[in-house]
């Protein structure tokens, strides 16, 4: 059932005993929304806690409240009034759903492709993040901000809108940001360490770069790594934005096979609705930023999304 924001806070505002989700892999917007919720949710006087089930990248631990993120287990199951999901429709959260036994379950998220399977849904596809819902939210509630706050609905914030340069960034995003900065948030001690790379991973992104290969007449982009290179590679987020930038590429992908018939596709594109690609395979996202999983062995997968991209291209021309 979709609700409105207004009925969101409300329903928040109604429970004592909360439990916030978010996507697997999760990312800034994941992290920062889910944490900024936390601590909303907390200055209410209400027991919140944020279960992630998936490994949290260190560059995060300069969030407040990184050290309290559990993951859930199914055999220890939480109870709580409301189950809150991030950032995701409620499939992509690994156990979670399983692990909390809660009377309510709420979506809150910025896709279009939201499946509205939860019992309470609210999508904002304008807002370029969760983090921008959470600060909308702050002016629904009697909340009043803090820094603690403010630095992970900044870091959702910059994370999706690639520091403010996307095309998903609005005024109202960078008038949440200035607020946050009002409220103690300094950038650049965030974007220095979300930043921060092993030296191994930079030399990583000097071997994808030269695995990119065009396609499509050079309208399109790829990196592609079988199953050992994914193994061997620990961070692989920064290669689409590299092949992104090729002059006359109109969508980029990356693609990681995780497992023999199991592979992860990222897309980025510079208009092209990336999203309707995805959900050809059971994903979703943005128009200009989309993913899924193919559950095919490494060759079949890469012909499949190169066929789907470029006959997404000819279309679009
Ligand atoms: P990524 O390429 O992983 O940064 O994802 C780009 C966008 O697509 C993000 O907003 C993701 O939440 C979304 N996305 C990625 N993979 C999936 C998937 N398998 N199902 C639904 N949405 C996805
Ligand atoms: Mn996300
Ligand atoms: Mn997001």
């Amino acid at each position: 059932m979709i609700v409105t924001l207004s009925e969101t806070a409300a329903i928040l505002a109604s429970a004592q005993r909360v439990v916030i989700t978010a996507h697997e892999n999760p990312d800034g917007d994941a992290i920062g929304s889910s944490l900024g919720l936390m601590h909303m949710l907390r200055s209410l006087g209400k027991e919140a806690c944020v279960l992630l089930d998936d490994d949290i990248p260190a560059i995060f631990s300069v969030l407040p409240g990184y050290d309290i993120i559990r993951r859930p287990d199914e055999k220890e199951p939480v109870e709580a009034d409301l189950l809150v999901v991030l950032d995701t429709s409620t499939d992509r959260t690994g156990c979670t759903l399983a692990a909390v036994k809660a009377e309510h379950l709420l979506n809150i998220d910025h896709h279009q492709t939201n499946d509205n399977s939860a019992e309470y849904t609210y999508v904002a596809p304008g807002r370029a993040a969760t983090a921008e819902i959470i600060y909308d939210l702050t002016r629904e509630l009697p909340v009043k901000l803090t820094k603690d706050m403010a630095v992970c609905i900044y870091t959702g914030l910059a994370t999706d809108s690639g520091f403010f340069r996307f095309s998903n960034t609005t005024s109202h995003t960078m008038r949440a940001a200035a607020e946050m900065l009002d409220h103690g948030v300094t950038p650049n001690v965030i974007s220095e360490a979300l930043e921060q790379k092993p030296y191994q991973t930079v030399r990583d992104i000097g071997e994808a770069i030269e695995m990119a290969e065009l396609f499509a007449d050079g309208h399109a982009a790829g990196i592609f790594l079988d199953e050992a290179t994914t193994a061997r590679m620990k961070s692989t987020e920064s290669f689409i934005g590299m092949i992104r930038v090729i002059e006359g590429v109109d969508i980029a992908v990356v693609m990681k096979a995780k497992e023999k018939e199991l592979c992860r596709v990222s897309m980025r594109s510079k208009g092209i609705d990336v999203s309707k690609i995805a959900l050809q395979f059971g994903g979703g996202g943005h128009t200009r930023a989309a993913g899924c999983t193919l559950l095919m062995p490494f060759e079949d997968a890469k012909r499949t999304i190169c066929e789907a991209i470029s006959k997404a291209i000819w279309e679009n021309k």
